[in-house]
């Protein structure tokens, strides 16, 4: 959304902002002081850990200007989410730093905060505080997000050994499909895939109630952000073990079938986009059953796609246990 004319966009001055627009999202925690304070008090109840998570947002690289501002909102507060809930933590409320480009105006503004406050109710979470600056660059912004978990009992990327058992929640590529077809690619795709696959990569479902659940059943975890592959070496090179990796066990949906076909290059390119914020981890063999039963209750799919070994790496593997040479395995910002 661009200005229509040169002279800057309407915008509230900086207090007026934080009192019109994000006060009222800090109602629920009388630790927020209204935003009236220097600071906020974060309450923690006995017996648990306080989980803080950051990721930074910018124009251009994570989303674009003409995204609906409440999508931007959205995906800010969720990709905290989506951290949280891959270590089994409760989300409980967030910071937001804003650094507002040249061309935001008022009502950028409050269709953002409108797409806050649907979040905030959508999943429990609350707003603390943050901070606002003015740039002439790209809009840039950060939410930290704070959750609990019982003390000590935090899913770590560390844990995975040797006969575990890798699953993945969801279906992976289809942000990474979305994106492509902002970018144009898939012109004769129904639109029902269509809108499937943008709205996967704009709006991202963090998987807050099954990480919970997951919490004395995982032993390791992490959400898919950077790419399914790239994310599973992390936990390898951080577990010191090897992950063999099925290609043909790596749900890939229909409607990215549909965009990209049905071969190996496929699957090869969805475990490599990104984007997913799905949870990928890790189980002892023996805990199958209660796994398959979590997916049965939350509604999520849950898909075994591998095995943790001795060694290091993630690896994919063809039908016949032969690794498949993978040329980038996720995303890097340089
Ligand atoms: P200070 O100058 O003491 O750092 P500020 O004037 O920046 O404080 O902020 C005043 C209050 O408004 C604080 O409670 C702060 O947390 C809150 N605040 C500022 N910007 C934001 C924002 N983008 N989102 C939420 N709260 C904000
Ligand atoms: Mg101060």
């Amino acid at each position: 959304m661009t200005s229509p004319s040169s002279s800057p966009p309407r915008r509230l001055g900086e207090f007026a902002l934080i009192a019109k627009l994000f006060a009222p999202l800090s109602a629920n925690d009388p630790g927020a002081f209204a935003l009236t304070d220097d600071a906020a008090i974060v309450g923690l109840p006995d017996g648990h850990d306080l989980v803080v998570t950051k990721d930074m947002l910018v124009e251009g690289v994570h989303f674009l200007r003409d995204d609906p501002p409440d999508f931007v909102a959205k995906k800010a507060l969720r990709v905290n989410l989506s951290d949280l809930a891959a270590k089994g933590a409760t989300p409980k409320n967030y910071l937001l730093g804003l650094s507002l480009a040249p061309w935001i105006a008022d009502d950028w503004l409050a269709r953002f905060a409108a797409g806050l406050a649907d979040d905030q109710k959508r999943f429990a979470v609350t707003l603390s505080g943050g901070d606002t600056t003015a740039t002439t660059g790209p809009l840039t912004l950060s939410v930290t997000a704070f959750g609990t978990v019982p003390s000590g009992r935090m899913v770590r990327r560390k844990g995975a050994r040797p006969r575990d058992a890798v699953f993945v929640s969801g279906s992976i590529g289809d942000a990474g499909a979305g994106l492509a077809v902002l970018k144009g690619e898939g012109v004769g795709l129904s639109d029902f895939d269509r809108s499937a696959l943008i709205s996967r990569y704009q709006l991202p479902e963090p998987r807050v109630a099954l990480g919970r659940a997951l919490l004395g059943l995982a032993s390791s975890a992490l959400d898919v952000s950077d790419g399914l592959l790239a994310d599973l070496d992390h936990i390898a090179n951080v577990s010191g073990v090897r992950i063999a990796v099925d290609a043909v066990k790596i749900p890939v949906s229909s409607a990215t079938r549909a965009l990209w076909g049905h071969g190996q290059e496929t699957v090869l390119r969805a475990a490599t986009a990104g984007d997913d914020y799905e949870i990928a981890f890790t189980a002892a063999a023996s805990a199958r059953a209660r796994i398959a039963e979590l997916s049965r209750t939350s509604g999520v799919a849950i898909t075994e796609i591998g095995r943790v070994e001795a060694g290091g790496g993630a690896h994919l593997l063809d039908e016949r246990g032969k690794p498949i040479a993978v040329p980038r395995a996720g995303f890097t910002h340089f």
